[in-house]
């Protein structure tokens, strides 16, 4: 592949000015919707002297302003590189349709919103990719920036391009457009990278040994130091490195112990996605979920203290003004401490109109005397996420709460003064029937029936149906999606029978979820169709009024790839995925296992009662002994394995398997 550029960097050259820039912007900003999210200016926003620091980073979210801004991976790292003297921090996010084209009209660069430099006046580039659908909006933003698409075209004089988040644990489908992948948490290693970034810019070397000094790097993939090889029949054989520095796996970053969460949160002036105080709870999960891709590649769980989060909830309320808190993490029921934290904080700030959202619940771990501490948060609905109708199902997906339970939650849930229910469902879990599918609204009635008991016809239930789709690192990794017609007949079935007064059906269409599978479990020769479909016009692919699932099947057709190779083919269990060469820990083994399982229908429960020994604990045994007590979720580890300051380089890292 070689590159062909919308946007020539040269062009830019000559506007290159922040001044410049900003008198351009001045002549177009009144012609475009929403001039809010390209003006920057915004209440806590951090802006440094271009002169007094050593290295400047542009974090770049692929998406519009409105909902990179809820993005709680990028406020951190803005908060921990600003807190560097010697580094400044700026944010840059995709401008809408009608920006873009008033932009490329004008030739105004991709620009940051603190100071308006250019981005490909920054030394480094931190874009975000917490899911697949970002990748054509990926390079269209390089292309924006003038910044050569290609890794392998970049010279001295561009930024270094890397990117982190949980679509990049199958880094390879980007693989030709990122110098560096952050593997992982990006807390720590993002201060390494700078640290490598800034060594090679003082001894004036090649681009080259940026590069393997960054591999040298816990938690970081550069894919250009390794060669992927295939089967005669197309399946992946072995991923080679090509230089001594590269890692093999390539071992996930973790962080032993969580930081304090960032308070000072930019306030927007347009309304945004979230406009609340995101305080991160806990990280990781011990459920299981044979789908979670989150739950499998975030182990394990650590608990921030109650007393750090009430003075981070207290220090952001006072710096934002905003009155709703979230309390994030996978399964927000699940953290030990959840009834003692949601009663302080009601206590606390009681009489400051401050909502409580718990946006993820678990049926199992929600209390009654949890619902009537979050009685007076202003909510209208309560979320819950069966995932599937039918016990046979939940078995096989290890989410095992009976239909009972799930009614007497719901029975409580109206019965505290909720009006409405939303129920999240999947359809398309391996050995899936369409009786299983028929449960579902089967389901959703029974649980508006319950709320009629308790407030007649007030009562509301919302079912969100997505599609599976069988992540990588996941023990479904094996499994093959549903094609389009299933899903369709799926689907066709839901939106007959669930329907009526009280009940309310959200789907996906089919086609999204052919282009998550495709990306997610993709290959590095997947890059060619995704520079391919970005040429003929994909982007915005998150967006249903955008996506253009025929552009993508042309990229595919131009190709000598097939689609259904990727989405549709069961793999034998002896199979190499494309993505082995990442490691999050959990071994394939246990994976393995886990899948056999499933198809037995048996489960595990979750592993804070038992620890199934998935692999965490001894690749990361040290750490664990470092830091005794409940923090960690795992169990406490006796033995001495690995000393832990050689945890510190990824040569030092036992092998996944
Ligand atoms: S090591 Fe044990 S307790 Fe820790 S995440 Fe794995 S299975 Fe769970």
């Amino acid at each position: 592949m070689t590159s062909s550029y919308l946007i020539d960097a040269k062009d830019f050259l000559m506007v290159d000015s922040n001044v410049q820039i900003q008198n351009k912007l001045e002549r177009i900003l009144l012609t475009v919707q929403k001039p809010g999210r390209y003006t920057g200016g915004e209440y806590n926003q951090v802006v440094k002297d271009w002169q007094q620091v050593k290295t400047r980073v542009a974090l770049a979210f692929p998406d519009i302003y409105d909902i990179g801004m809820s993005n709680l991976g990028l406020a951190i790292l803005y908060d921990l590189l600003n807190q560097r003297p010697d580094v400044l921090a700026e944010r840059a996010y995709s401008p809408w349709l009608d920006m873009e084209a008033a932009m490329r009209e004008k030739k105004i660069p991709l620009y940051s919103l603190e100071t308006k430099h250019p981005l490909a006046a920054f030394d480094i580039i931190g874009i975000s990719l917490p899911y697949e659908t970002l990748y054509t909006n990926t390079l269209n933003l390089l292309d924006l920036a003038g910044i050569p698409l290609f890794s392998a075209e970049r010279g001295p004089q561009h930024p270094l391009v890397i990117a982190g988040g949980h679509a990049v644990f199958n880094p390879e489908p980007m693989h030709a457009f990122i110098d560096a992948f952050i593997i992982g948490e990006g807390e720590e290693v993002i201060q390494e990278v700078v640290n490598a970034q800034q060594g090679w810019k003082e001894a004036n070397q090649p681009r080259a040994a940026l590069l393997h000094a960054l591999a040298r790097i816990w938690g970081v993939y550069v894919p250009s130091l390794y060669e992927a090889h295939y089967c005669p029949d197309g399946t992946f054989s072995h991923i080679q490195k090509l230089v001594d520095e590269a890692p093999l796996p390539v071992v996930k970053r973790i962080v032993a112990h969580l930081p304090p969460p960032p308070t000072r949160f930019i306030v927007p002036y347009i309304e945004t996605v979230h406009n609340r105080v995101p305080v991160e709870i806990m990280r990781g999960c011990t459920r299981g979920c044979r789908f979670c891709h989150a739950g499998m590649i975030t182990r394990p769980v650590r608990e921030r203290p109650v007393d750090e989060i009430i003075a981070a909830v207290e220090e952001a309320l006072k710096y934002t003004g905003y009155e709703e808190v979230g309390l994030l993490s996978l399964s927000s029921s699940d953290y030990t401490h959840i009834l003692e934290l949601v009663k302080t904080i009601s206590e606390r700030f009681a009489g400051r109109n401050l909502s409580v959202g718990l946006p993820s619940l678990r049926i199992e771990s929600f209390s009654v005397e949890l619902m009537d501490s979050l009685k007076n948060s202003r909510r209208s609905g309560f979320t819950l996420a069966p995932e599937a109708a039918t016990e046979r199902m939940r078995e096989i997906i290890n989410k095992p709460v009976s239909t009972q339970q799930l009614l007497e939650t719901a029975r409580a849930i109206f019965g505290h003064g909720w009006s409405n229910i939303k129920l999240y469902f999947m359809i398309g879990h391996p050995s899936e029937t369409l009786e299983d599918v028929q449960a579902i609204a089967d389901l959703c009635r029974a649980v508006l029936a319950e709320g009629r008991k308790c407030i007649g016809k007030r009562a509301q239930v919302t079912a969100g149906v997505s599609t599976f789709v069988p992540k990588p690192h996941t023990p479904f990794q094996w499994v093959s999606c549903d094609t389009i017609e299933k899903i369709r007949a799926k689907q066709d079935l839901l939106k007959r029978t669930l329907r009526g007064p009280g009940l309310k059906l959200n789907w996906n269409p089919p086609e999204d979820t052919m282009l998550e599978a495709w990306l997610s479990r993709g290959d590095r020769r997947m890059a060619e169709v995704v520079y391919r479909a970005w040429k003929l016009g994909a982007k915005f692919d998150a967006w249903k009024d955008q996506f253009r699932y025929d552009l993508w099947l042309d990229a595919f057709a131009s190709t000598s790839l097939d689609p259904t190779f990727y989405t549709h083919r069961e793999r034998p269990i002896d199979e190499v995925f494309p993505w082995e060469h990442i490691s999050t820990s959990v071994r394939k083994k246990f994976l393995t296992e886990d899948y056999l399982w499933s198809l037995q229908g048996r489960t595990r429960v979750d592993c804070r009662e038992r620890c199934f020994a998935c692999g965490i604990l001894p690749a990361f045994a040290d750490l664990r002994r470092a830091n005794p007590g409940e923090v960690w979720q795992c169990p406490e580890v006796k033995s001495r394995r690995i000393p832990v300051e050689t945890l510190q380089t990824v040569e030092s890292l036992p092998a996944a398997d």
